[in-house]
Order: C-alpha cells, then sequence, then structure tokens
C-alpha cells in the first residue's frame, strides 16, 4: 500500500506521559494555574519578633528555591526544543531566588520597617519592577514579569495560599498546575473538577490519594505540564496510562470517549457487588472499608457498600485556615460521618500533619525542618501538644455517643507513647464526666497506626498495649526503603512487593493474631486488587481503602480462595528477588 508523504505537517508532541495516580478518563478545557496572590497580610512586628520573621521568610526562600530545583531536573526529560525554551526561564528564577538584590532587600525590608515577611517581599519586588520599568527598555520591562512570578512563588510558600479560585470552575475543567498540595487538592469539587494533571508530585502523594478518593482522573509527575498546555485548550487525562493529550484530533477524541463509556459500563456492573458480602469462594470473610479523606467521600463509600470507615483522616479538619478548629466543629464534623453510617464502625486517626501534610493553622508550631517526614509529625506532635490531642480526643468521645468509634493513633514508634495517650485520654474522659457530657459507651478501643519500621518489629510488644492495630504501608514502604513517597523522581524505586515491607506486614498480622486484637492494612495496596490475594494469603481479613476501589477489590476477593492464596504467600515469602515476586503475584491473579 502506498502512503503520501506529502502535505504532512511534522508530528508535534502532543501527548505527555507522567504518573497515573488516580483511573478513568476525563475530557475537558484545561484550566492552568496562575501562582498570583490574592491578598497579602500587611502587619507590623514587634522588634523582639524580627528575627523569627527573617527566618520564616528563609525557608521559604528555601522552598521556593526546592521547588525551581525539581522543576528543573523534571525539564531534563523534555524534548530539546521545548527545554531551550524553558530552561533558561526556570534559570532565570533560580538566579532572582539567589539574587542578594531581592532576597537582601526583603530581610533589610523586615528589619528596617518592622513588618511581615509577606508585606517586604510585595514591596521589594514592586520597587525592584518599577526600577526596571524607568529604564525605559521593553526587554528590561519584561524582566519586571519575571520578578513579579517569583515573588509570587516566595508568597505562596509564606501564606500557603490554596487555589480558592476552583469553585469558580465550569464543570468538567482539567486543572493543570506545578504542583498541587493536599489542602488545595481538597477545595476541589468533583462535579467541577473533570481531571487534572501536575508537574510535581509522587504516585502514594497525599494529592493522589486524594483525587483517587474522589475519583478524579489525574496524572502526577509531568514534566513541565503548566508551561505546554496553554489555558482553554481541551485536553484528555488518562488516570489509568499516566498520559495527559494536547488538543486531541477528532479520532482520537472519539477512541478516549469510547474508552470513557466502557469504564462507566464496568463501574454499573460493579456497582452490583454493592450489597454482596466480601468472601473468598471457600468461604473466608473479609471485611471492606472506607478511607475517608473528606466528609463528602460519604458518599462514594455508601455506593461502595462499605461496612465501616478503617481510616478517618482528620487533617482535612486542620486545613485551609488560619486557625484551629474548636472542639465543638471538630465534635459536630466527626458527628456527621458517625450517624451517616448507621452503626457501622468509623475508626478516627487523630491528627497526622506534618511531612507533607502541613496544616495551615499549626505552620507556627512545626518549625521547618531539613527532613520534615522524619521530624514532628502526627503523634509527636501530639504528645508534645498535648492541648491538641485532648481537644480532638474529647470530639472524638462525644462523637462516640451516637455510634461504635475507634481511636486510631497515626505513626506509634514505641509503648511508651502509647501509654502517654492513654493517661491523656483517661484525664479526658473524667474532664467530660466532670461536664455531664454525652460520650461513648464504654470508652472507644485505642488502636495504632503500623507505618514506621521499628513498630512493625516490635509489633509483639505494641500488640499488648492496643485494641486493634492498622497497617499504614504508604509510610511503612517509604520508611523501610527509604524512598519519599511523595517524590516522583524516585517513584519507580517505590515498590511494596519489597521482600523487606512483605516481612515487617507478616510478622505485624502474626502478631497481632497471637494477642487475639483486629489488624488492618488501610495503605493504598489494599485498594489495589493485586495485592488482594497476597494480603488475604497474609492472614489480613480486614481492608481498608478509598471508597472508588472498593468494587474492584471485592470483585477479586469473591473470585479468590484463601487456601491457595495461603500457600501462594508462603512461595512469595521465600524469596528474596521482587522481581520473581511480582510474577508469582501476578501469575496467581491471572489465574483468578
Ligand atoms: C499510610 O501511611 O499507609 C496511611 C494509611 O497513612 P497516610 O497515607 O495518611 O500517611
Ligand atoms: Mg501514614
Amino acid at each position: 500500500m502506498k502512503t503520501s508523504t506529502t502535505a504532512r505537517r511534522p508530528a508535534r508532541p502532543t501527548s505527555f506521559e507522567g504518573i497515573g495516580v488516580s483511573g478513568g478518563i476525563a475530557i475537558g478545557p484545561a484550566y492552568v494555574l496562575e501562582g498570583g496572590i490574592a491578598q497579602v497580610p500587611e502587619f507590623t512586628v514587634e522588634a523582639h519578633a524580627l528575627e523569627a520573621e527573617v527566618d520564616r521568610f528563609k525557608a521559604a526562600l528555601a522552598k521556593a528555591r526546592r521547588q525551581i530545583r525539581k522543576l528543573r531536573r523534571k525539564a531534563e526529560a523534555l524534548p530539546v526544543s521545548v527545554l531551550e525554551e524553558l530552561g533558561p526561564l526556570l534559570d532565570a528564577h533560580a538566579a532572582m531566588l539567589d539574587s542578594s538584590r531581592l532576597a537582601g532587600g526583603v530581610e533589610s525590608a523586615i528589619r528596617t520597617r518592622s513588618v511581615n515577611a509577606e508585606a517586604a517581599v510585595q514591596a521589594v519586588v514592586g520597587e525592584l519592577v518599577r526600577g526596571l520599568e524607568a529604564v525605559g527598555d521593553a526587554y528590561l520591562a519584561s524582566r519586571g514579569q519575571d520578578i513579579r512570578e517569583v515573588g509570587d512563588r516566595i508568597l505562596r510558600h509564606l501564606t500557603a495560599t490554596p487555589y480558592h479560585a476552583f469553585a469558580l470552575l465550569t464543570p468538567g475543567t482539567i486543572v493543570v498546575a506545578e504542583e498541587l498540595s493536599p489542602a488545595d487538592t481538597a477545595l476541589m469539587d468533583p462535579a467541577l473538577v473533570g481531571g487534572f494533571a501536575t508537574a510535581l508530585g509522587g504516585a502514594d502523594s497525599h494529592t493522589a490519594i486524594m483525587a483517587r478518593s474522589m475519583g478524579i482522573p489525574a496524572v502526577l509527575g509531568v514534566p513541565a505540564v503548566s508551561a505546554r498546555v496553554r489555558p482553554g485548550v481541551r485536553l484528555i487525562v488518562d488516570g489509568e496510562a499516566g498520559r495527559i493529550i494536547v488538543d486531541p484530533d477528532a479520532d482520537t477524541l472519539a477512541e478516549y470517549r469510547r474508552k470513557a463509556e466502557a469504564r462507566k459500563r464496568l463501574e454499573r456492573q460493579l456497582a452490583r457487588l454493592r450489597a454482596m458480602p466480601a468472601t473468598t469462594t471457600d468461604g473466608v470473610r473479609i471485611a471492606l472499608q472506607a478511607n475517608l479523606e473528606l466528609p463528602r467521600d460519604l458518599e462514594n463509600a455508601h455506593q461502595g457498600g462499605a461496612e465501616g470507615i478503617g481510616l478517618l483522616r482528620t487533617e482535612f479538619l486542620f486545613m485551609n485556615r488560619p486557625d484551629l478548629p474548636t472542639e465543638d466543629e471538630q465534635y459536630a464534623a466527626l458527628r456527621q460521618v458517625v450517624e451517616s453510617m448507621q452503626g457501622r464502625p468509623v475508626t478516627i486517626r487523630t491528627l497526622d500533619v506534618g511531612g507533607e501534610k502541613l496544616a495551615t493553622a499549626l505552620g507556627e508550631r512545626i518549625a521547618e525542618s531539613a527532613n520534615p517526614a522524619l521530624g514532628l509529625r502526627a503523634i509527636r506532635l501530639a504528645l508534645k501538644e498535648p492541648k491538641l490531642l485532648e481537644t480532638q480526643l474529647s470530639a472524638i468521645l462525644r462523637a462516640g455517643a451516637h455510634g461504635p468509634v475507634r481511636i486510631l493513633l497515626p505513626m506509634i514508634s514505641s509503648i511508651s507513647q502509647v501509654r502517654a495517650v492513654r493517661a491523656i485520654l483517661a484525664r479526658v474522659v473524667s474532664r467530660l464526666k466532670r461536664r455531664k457530657a454525652r460520650i461513648a459507651r464504654p470508652i472507644p478501643p485505642v488502636g495504632i497506626m503500623i507505618e514506621v519500621p521499628g513498630a512493625a518489629l516490635t509489633a509483639d510488644a505494641l500488640a499488648r498495649e492496643c485494641d486493634f492495630m492498622a497497617l499504614g504501608t504508604n509510610d511503612l514502604t517509604m520508611y523501610t526503603l527509604a524512598i519519599d513517597r511523595g517524590d516522583e523522581q524516585v517513584a519507580d524505586l517505590y515498590n511494596p512487593l519489597h521482600p523487606a515491607l512483605l516481612r515487617l506486614i507478616q510478622f505485624t498480622v502474626e502478631a497481632a493474631l497471637r494477642n487475639g486484637i483486629p489488624v488492618s492494612v488501610c495503605g493504598e495496596i489494599a485498594g489495589d486488587p493485586r495485592y488482594a490475594p497476597l494480603l488475604v494469603g497474609l492472614g489480613v481479613r480486614e481492608l481498608s481503602m478509598a471508597a472508588t476501589a472498593l468494587p474492584r477489590v471485592k470483585q477479586r476477593i469473591r473470585r479468590l480462595a484463601a487456601g491457595p492464596a495461603t500457600q501462594r504467600a508462603r512461595a512469595i515469602m521465600d524469596q528474596a528477588d521482587e522481581t520473581r515476586i511480582a510474577t508469582l503475584l501476578d501469575d496467581f491473579n491471572e489465574g483468578l
């Protein structure tokens, strides 16, 4: 067959690859986020607090530098033509961040004018831009725009301003950004945001988890995506394949519309399993529960037939606000979840901020750290700031008067932490009794997350101190393999099938069963049907996952037999090679 080679435009890259973190197809117009900050707080700073303010500025500057470095590294993967355009721009921004005129100017403005860092950044940026414009040279004036962009980047880190503009989007919009924090993602309404794509972010980052729980197709880690996508252009997000397609032609569009339709049909079929139990073919019952990021995920939990909430991440209560939620506010939000579950258990995890999940309201309490994932996170913060924990425990105990709740403690690494929390809990109970408040009777079980390797290795001792355990395999994988779960550069090394991780899971499950306490898995592997035979084979009988994943996992469990799954798990545990382990698991799944 002869093909015509004439009159063909050179093929231009219209499809960009990234990490598919939340399945599904979305087709819609691109909304490319600009870094602009609508409102910058301005206030006077007392003399004794000026140095702390300078430090706050330096921390924001360091974050902006890190972000540019990451974007620059990602840009290396781009075609030369794009890199030639984008590289110098990022280099120029990096140079401006390092320039003494900007950094030194802001530091001195804070000190001499006694103003907050945001006001100083705004003033210095304004002065630099006006200085360039006054020269009357078009090139220099255009550099002013770069300075403004750099200033906005620093301001975004200083204020942690979320993108409230999401509320104004038209339904089906695809959001494109350099980076979206979990707090930004929490502001997305799935009825308006069809999908999203970012340049930074890894598969098990909380932004990815949030996307899955809301059922929004998403691709992260697409190099320079916000610079390469024109606002308003039609985009396809293929969250399964980890690809975005810009301005698709008619054939591609038709193909993806068919794919999206096929996926909807499959979802309708799976929905029929809603009321059926997750029982293996040889009669082993597995409890399937939902992880909840936001109360609005409850609808998905009900639709998926969740038997309870296995992990309620309470961080949402602290996000996108400048102050801390009161006990009454927390109680009202938790009570709504408990009542909605109508007698099914709700496992409420105490606050797990720190690391990448930094709540604005807590910013002052957690200083900048070189290794935030190893820093003042989760239970460590709660025990350092017991008032925070007391308020939260009070709210949980009161919500527990409306239905069964369990208390779950994040990032436990030693038995002394469990004992300390139990002592605080006893104090809170007495105080509430004195107040004659209605609280949970009996006092709810206290469980711990096993997500630190040291906790997994001492699971037998910890099991004697707590009432249940939940395996947080996201952090457990990160800490065991020393791989940042949110860093797309090492995403290929993040492998839950590493034998070290499997041994820690096995050891924990056996310790819990020996001590007669329930153990669940609530990390992201629980929501991937691929891992179901292995987890069941290792003795896990409770799984908690993104509500949107429940039907697919249930289908897989109803097809497998626990006996052969146990044998396959034994064979897997004899292996040292991750590739061999993957093959053994995938072969087993294929036979189902
Ligand atoms: C985990 O670490 O596996 C977990 C469930 O907690 P989070 O993802 O909220 O850190
Ligand atoms: Mg965790």
